[in-house]
């Protein structure tokens, strides 16, 4: 089974993904912050990461780029999750090393999809670098 680390501070969103990604066949580990995300990322295998861009302690572009530096994450899909619609903040995600940027309201047919896409996708060095939208 995939795993899948989803990183969001608001718990209604948190709950409404893990309950489309489990019902989509995944596993998924929470963590309500970029701290708790970090820790999370250190103990467990994963094969994805979801993380919302505003959270506290340590927002997502903290989180990203301690996950880059280590080994274990620099080869992996990791999609921002951000309420911005903003180009600047898609360019910005983009550079940071998100793998793609999906913008709040989540539409969750194409966050599975999108997730299907790049685990599927794995291996292909090319892949991971697209927009949804
Ligand atoms: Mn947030």
């Amino acid at each position: 089974m995939k795993r899948i680390l989803v990183a969001e501070d608001r718990p209604a969103s948190l709950e409404l993904i893990r309950t489309v990604l489990e019902s989509a066949g995944y596993e998924v580990i929470d963590a309500m912050d970029g701290q708790d995300a970090l820790h999370k990322a250190g103990a467990n295998s994963v094969d994805l990461v979801l993380l919302d861009l505003q959270m506290p302690k340590i927002d997502g572009f903290g989180v990203i780029r301690q996950l880059r530096n280590d080994p274990k994450f620099n080869n992996i899909p990791i999609v921002a999750l951000t309420a911005s619609a903003m180009q600047g903040d898609r360019e910005r995600a983009l550079s940071a090393g998100f793998s793609s940027y999906i913008a709040k309201p989540i539409n969750l047919a194409a966050l599975r999809s999108e997730i299907e896409r790049l685990l599927n996708a794995k291996g292909d060095s090319d892949a991971g670098n697209r927009e949804i939208f």
